[in-house]
């Protein structure tokens, strides 16, 4: 059994542990990044070539702050690893009038002085044709949106972490970890026990085995994401086609232009979440989740609805009122994570990498994290 002194230990290697992992090795901190599987593996949320960005959020103006800083990020991001991470393709909020999601993201657009534009459905069928409406649908777009290329994210902060010193552990979870009396941590593993001056969780849909203040307050649910063949793939080409979200009686469904795959990706419904236990390695669809994913492709996006080229599962973790939680463990200001992304947090994580790297080093964000703090649960 090996112990050994880190500044700061990340326990989960994915998409927030990996921002953080960079954040803090470029302020010349000792950083030990453990995962529990390979970079880049299928078993957590963050698989699937592409995240939509968005920066008109209809879950909330308060997120824009923290999208912009992420989007900025993965630019800068991308160019200090030599990997394009972030493409610009417009993003379209898809729904009825009336119903909701077009207006909230139109308030977060206007609350933060975002370019947009409102679009009726024949305005859309004329820009997309591959979209097939039904009638009072209306959307909104917004230019700056797009998608983050998410394993190459990983490995980008991964990278640029490791070039600043980072040690990089994978295929070694984190067991237990303690605080110590002199306002540290330690960490055990397998292959020994670390010691560090502060713990950054970022451990996605196993988070509550490290918090437990999180048990019976997030819970794990099973996603779907499919590859289809297209009739007219001209179509979907990147320059053409945009990121969209689409609300239709079925559910909410998300879809990409074709990207590193020769199918047109869509995923959802967003809301059809199937509890699953993350230590249950079976991650395939379910049968109803797929039969909705065809269906949304026949009847709105009817070009795209081939047969399946490739289909995978995927973990969201979502909090009681689908929002981030990010804060301390409670009594335990050296210990800090970031958890319940709830289905919508890979476009921030650039940007929460960051804001725990502050968090870890000040005690502070220049954000206010208020809205994502863990004690507005509390009864
Ligand atoms: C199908 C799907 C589609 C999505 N689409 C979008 C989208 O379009 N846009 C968007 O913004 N968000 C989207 N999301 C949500 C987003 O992907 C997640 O919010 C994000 O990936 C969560 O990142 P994470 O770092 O918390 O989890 P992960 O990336 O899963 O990382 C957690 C890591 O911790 C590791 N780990 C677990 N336990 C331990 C341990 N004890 N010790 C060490 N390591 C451990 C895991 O192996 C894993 O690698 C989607 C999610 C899914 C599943």
């Amino acid at each position: 059994m090996s112990s050994s002194q880190y500044d700061v230990i990340v326990a989960g290697v994915g998409a927030m542990g990996s921002a953080a992992c960079w954040h803090l090795a470029k302020r010349g901190l000792r950083v030990l990044g453990l995962e529990r599987f390979d970079l880049g593996h299928a078993m957590g949320s963050s698989h699937g070539l592409t995240r939509i960005i968005r920066l008109a959020y209809f879950e909330g103006s308060h997120y824009v702050p923290i999208v912009k800083r992420a989007h900025q990020l993965w630019r800068e991001t991308g160019d200090a690893a030599g990997l394009k991470l972030l493409h610009v393709t417009g993003s379209l909020d898809l729904a009825p009038e009336g119903l909701g999601p077009v207006e909230s993201s139109l308030k977060s657009c206007i609350d933060h002085g975002l370019e947009h534009e409102v679009l009726d459905r024949d305005e859309i069928s004329r820009r997309f044709p591959a979209f097939q409406l039904p009638e009072g649908h209306i959307g909104l777009w917004q230019a700056d949106g797009g998608f983050v290329a998410s394993e190459k994210a990983i490995y980008a902060h991964v990278g640029l972490a490791q070039s600043k010193g980072a040690e990089i552990r994978t295929g070694e979870p984190m067991l237990d970890w303690q605080p110590t009396a002199d306002g540290g941590v330690t960490v055990k593993t397998e292959r020994g026990t670390y010691s560090a001056g502060q713990l950054v969780i970022t451990s996605g849909g196993w988070i509550e085995d490290a918090v437990p203040a999180l048990k019976q307050r997030v819970r794990t649910v099973r996603q779907a994401i499919g590859w289809f063949t297209t009739r007219k793939p001209e179509l979907f080409r990147q320059g053409v086609f945009p990121v969209f979200i689409l609300s239709v009686e079925e559910g909410n469904f998300y879809g990409f232009p074709l990207y590193e795959h020769p199918g047109f990706k869509l995923g959802g419904p967003h809301f059809g979440r199937e509890p699953m236990d993350p230590r249950d390695p079976d991650r395939t669809p379910s049968p109803n989740q797929l039969r909705l994913i065809r269906e949304c492709l026949a009847r709105y996006i009817p070009d795209a609805a081939g047969d399946p080229l490739t289909v995978k599962g995927c973990i969201y973790t979502v909090s009681p009122d689908e929002g981030f939680i990010i804060d301390a463990v409670p009594g335990v200001p050296q210990a800090v994570f970031a958890s319940a992304c709830s289905g919508h947090g890979f476009k921030f994580a650039s940007a929460i990498g960051e804001i725990l790297a502050d968090l870890a080093t000040e005690g502070r964000s220049a954000f206010d994290l208020s809205a994502f703090s863990l004690s507005r649960f509390d009864a």
